[in-house]
């Protein structure tokens, strides 16, 4: 029986530190950094909520979780209800509850953020969560409802197509995934490095949408094993969740230099095949002394991290702006910095130069100042004149960005894109062809995991109407 906790002490009660793994210990292994609250730790967390009629919080989750309410549960110690809420709302709620920016979304609203710190929404989503996996047994059965007849194809396995896959298999109809790599989860398994999000919660959603019934096809790429125009011969809907995984490129001499890496190239040989971390990987990864990745976003710092794991000494980010412009999450620079990560700032590469024998040995940079806002609102990096200089680097990794993939909708013309080669869709998030829907970064273009779930989400509701209203198609 748990101690009852006065309205007085409530308000006394500090935020809950994350327990994580000591810097020099994590920088030497891929184990998860944020170990997870105790059941104290999250019964003590969730009673400084303050339940506020409003909501605040709720907004703020793109998917619009019923936090005051799971967290209710979970400070009343009904964790199988809290549970089971937070299950209806999010799918993926362990993986969100890992990689969301919650500091950017409810917990900005949270109430109790005004005039202190705001509840750790984030950690107590991922302990209800957790606790879940480890006890189905004590929640309601998860099951598809009859059959519908109906057959859905989902390209793609990242959060987007899995979500989508969930709520229709949910709904009744018959559903096939293609995915074109090996293994499933995209984003999730080949670009989240396991210090952040470990492999078995992927495998946890993938086993329970098999028992669920999906079928899962792997090493099918839809633009070339197979066309959209076959598939919508085959199926009696198409929601496409390919992802935006094409690497912007930097556009500076040296791109090609033997030591330049792409972003998700780097991730997915260390992640996905397991280079430089398991002997029996047939994938080569080059490991070097300095290794400077180019960008400040998620992707810059899970790069760098890698690499100061993979042996990197000097593993440093290079970004063009400043501190307070860097997209990446708080939490993860502090963890790259605690790691040892330097943070090379309001710099620009101009050019990557080589070795007589074609191999990385420096990128040549030029320092930056911060003029007036561009589009996206934030300060314009403007070149200082006569500050270049040489920064020494044995591997260069471009995480600038990425962009759509023009594998699959090159082999159909039909769908209409938008000036990014992302696909349009209207408030159904149907495409230019009807009964094709899509949804996730390919719509959005680089976005959140939060965002692509909740297009799944809604995916697999609109999918459902439109083969209700399509008896035959
Ligand atoms: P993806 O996750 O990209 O999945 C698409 C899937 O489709 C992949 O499995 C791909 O192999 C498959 N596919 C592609 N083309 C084809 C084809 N022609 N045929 C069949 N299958 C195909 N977001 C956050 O919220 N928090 C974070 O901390 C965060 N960190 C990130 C770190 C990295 C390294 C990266 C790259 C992104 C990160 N993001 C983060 C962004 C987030 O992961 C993406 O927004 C999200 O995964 C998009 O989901 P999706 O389902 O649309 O696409
Ligand atoms: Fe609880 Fe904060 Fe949401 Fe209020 S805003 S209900 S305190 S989580």
């Amino acid at each position: 029986m748990r101690k009852i906790i006065t309205p007085q002490e409530r308000m006394a009660i500090k935020r809950v530190v994350m327990p994580q793994l000591a810097a020099e210990v994590r920088t030497r292994n891929f184990e998860e950094v944020n170990c997870g609250l105790s059941s104290n730790q999250a019964f003590t967390e969730a009673n400084r909520c303050l339940q506020c009629k409003n909501r605040p919080c709720v907004p703020g989750c793109p998917v619009g979780v019923s936090i005051p309410e799971f967290i209710c549960a979970l400070a009343s110690d009904d964790v199988p209800r809290s549970a089971q809420i937070l299950q209806q709302d999010n799918p993926l709620a362990s993986v969100c509850g890992r990689v969301c920016p919650q500091e950017t979304q409810c917990e900005r609203l949270c109430a109790r953020g005004k005039k202190g710190e705001s509840v750790a929404i984030g950690y107590l989503e991922r302990y209800v969560a957790d606790w879940a996996m480890c006890h189905q047994e004590k929640l309601l059965p998860d099951q598809a409802s009859g059959t519908t007849g109906k057959s859905v194809v989902v390209v793609g396995s990242g959060p987007a197509g899995l979500t989508a896959a969930g709520g229709l298999v949910r709904l009744g109809h018959t559903v096939t995934i293609f995915e074109a790599l090996h293994d499933t989860g995209g984003v999730l398994r080949y670009g989240i490095p396991e210090f952040r999000l470990p492999k078995k919660i992927i495998d946890h959603e993938v086993a329970l949408l098999v028992s669920l019934g999906v079928t899962i096809e792997c090493n099918v790429i839809i633009g070339k094993t197979l066309t959209i125009a076959e598939l919508r011969n085959q199926f009696d809907a198409i929601f496409i969740a390919n992802g935006a995984g094409l690497p912007v490129m930097l556009k500076i001499p040296g791109e090609n230099l033997k030591g330049v890496y792409a972003a998700n190239e780097f991730l997915t040989r260390v992640n996905l095949m397991e280079a430089g971390r398991s002997n029996n990987s047939s994938t080569p990864i080059i490991k070097r002394r300095e290794v400077a990745v180019i960008g400040g976003g998620n992707t810059a710092i899970d790069c760098v991290r890698t690499a100061r794991r993979l042996g990197a000494e000097h593993a440093m980010i290079v970004y063009r702006r400043s501190e307070a412009e860097i997209p990446a999450r708080t939490e993860e620079i502090r963890h790259a910095m605690e790691e040892g990560v330097e943070f090379v700032m309001l710099t620009a590469p101009i050019e990557i130069l080589a070795t007589k024998d074609g191999w990385v040995s420096a990128l040549r940079c030029r320092k930056m100042e911060l003029g007036s806002p561009d589009d996206s609102g934030r300060r314009r990096p403007q070149a200082v004149n006569g500050s270049d200089f040489e920064q020494p680097a044995g591997i260069v990794i471009n995480a600038i960005g990425t962009g759509a993939n023009p594998l699959l909708t090159a082999t159909a013309p039909d769908i209409t894109l938008n000036d990014q080669g992302n696909i349009r869709v209207n408030s159904n998030g149907e495409t230019s062809i009807s009964g094709v829907f899509a949804g996730g970064d390919i719509v959005r273009g680089g976005a959140t995991v939060i965002l692509a779930m909740g297009d799944g989400k809604r995916a697999a509701v609109t999918i459902d109407e439109y083969l209700g209203q399509h008896p035959h198609t």
